[in-house]
């Protein structure tokens, strides 16, 4: 491990930044006591800063504010979970808990910008931190954008890390390509004609065509998306009926789509929709399809994920850089790198021996605060090789 001295020496500093973010969770677009603490630590740091952006965010900026920007992107929410961990630093926030990580993420990039600030930043190259609200499912990192995230100074590269309980401490994941997949919704009301269960022939049954449309869906996945791609079709929750012997007037579906690339994303919709149509037209049933489009794949580009490969070699060695698992989870850092290149890597933050390898997302979940350092450490050589790239190209 090859943690900087200035890195080392804000340790203590970053563990109680992210207790005290532990201990006070708040929702997304809620997250007001943390933004305030985020903001008037950039402000200390001699950081211009912009507030109530996405209504909680902030940005805070150094350097050359009309050149190009190196982002960097932490996310500031929790989860509605209460959670279980007996530990002096426990959400004091009922049925709201830091179940991600991102409590060490806000800590983590506030260490990094602490760092980023301390030298001038390359001539032309700015760099900009930034804080969002509302990772988990309200896309915070789309209304950033909306409000002008990526303008003023316009952003030429982004990166973000997440602490990864799926991986040891002390051990870095990178991956060039896709590395989470989109996250869609949809709800499909099927209308039919209710009656006695013993007269079938005098109703329309949405039962069985719900019943036929969640097999023939299933056929997407394996017949229409390439064997060596992959996407994932679940229906979640079926709502119809009553009783034994009757027959609704209606059947509703409720289900999520993942895929791992645009193109593969927009098949699996349109095979949807057309198989929907097809078994309810057969079946004289009426439907609705109310199709709610989530957070897009995360790919990474190339050439800045080499550069962040580079920095987690630097950082914990060859031997501790792995290539990051694919996983069909969906993060909002997709909608930064639709619109820029960059990367999103994982920090490995699991600590068998301590007792810290609860799953995300789970009500005793808890990390290695190690996992914090090394994440900066990462960051601050990642952004400052990107940030002198920047200003080289700026020379040519
Ligand atoms: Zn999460
Ligand atoms: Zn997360």
């Amino acid at each position: 491990m090859n943690l900087s001295p200035e890195i080392l020496s804000l340790r203590d500093d970053t563990v109680a930044l992210r207790r005290d973010f532990h201990q006070h969770p708040e929702l997304g677009f809620r997250e007001t006591r943390t933004a305030g603490i985020v903001a008037e630590r950039l402000r200390s740091l001699g950081l211009s800063v912009a507030t109530g952006v996405a209504t909680t965010g902030v940005i805070g900026l150094h350097g050359d504010a009309f050149g190009r920007a190196v982002l960097l992107r932490a996310d500031m929410d929790a989860l509605p979970l209460t959670e279980e961990n007996e530990v002096a630093y426990a959400s004091q926030n009922p049925g709201v808990m830091h179940a991600c990580g991102h409590d060490g993420h806000t800590a983590m990039l506030l260490s990094v910008a602490k760092i980023l600030s301390q030298t001038p930043a390359p001539r032309g190259v700015c760099y900009k931190f930034v804080f969002q609200p509302a990772e988990e499912g309200g896309g915070g990192a789309r209304v950033m954008i909306d409000e002008g995230a990526l303008r003023d100074p316009e952003v030429a590269v982004a990166v973000a890390a997440h602490l990864w309980n799926d991986l040891p401490v002390g051990k870095l994941g990178v991956r060039a390509g896709p590395v989470l997949a989109s996250a869609d919704h949809f709800v499909v009301t099927l209308t039919g004609k209710g009656g006695h269960g013993a007269m079938p022939h005098q109703t329309r049954d949405p039962i069985v065509v719900a019943a036929e449309l969640i097999l023939a869906w299933q056929t997407i996945v394996s017949r229409n998306v390439d064997p060596v791609d992959s996407a994932a079709l679940t229906i979640g929750a079926v709502e119809a009926g009553t009783v034994a012997n009757i027959i609704p007037d209606r059947a509703r579906l409720k289900g999520t789509l993942r895929a791992l690339s645009p193109a593969t994303r927009q098949r699996v919709i349109d095979r949807v929709e057309t198989i929907l149509k097809g078994v309810t037209a057969a079946h004289e049933l009426t439907h609705e399809f109310n199709f709610t489009t989530g957070y897009p794949p995360t790919v990474n580009t190339g050439e800045p994920t080499e550069v962040v490969r580079q920095a987690a070699v630097e950082t914990v060695g060859a031997g501790n850089v792995v290539e990051q698992d694919l996983v069909m989870g969906a993060e909002d850092m997709s909608f930064f790198l639709q619109q820029v290149p960059g990367c999103f890597f994982v920090v490995g933050s699991r600590n068998e021996e301590k007792g810290l390898a609860a799953p995300h997302h789970n009500a005793r979940f808890d990390f290695d605060e190690d996992a914090l350092l090394v994440g900066a450490e990462t960051m601050v050589r990642a952004a400052r090789k990107l940030a002198s790239q920047l200003a080289a190209d700026g020379e040519d």
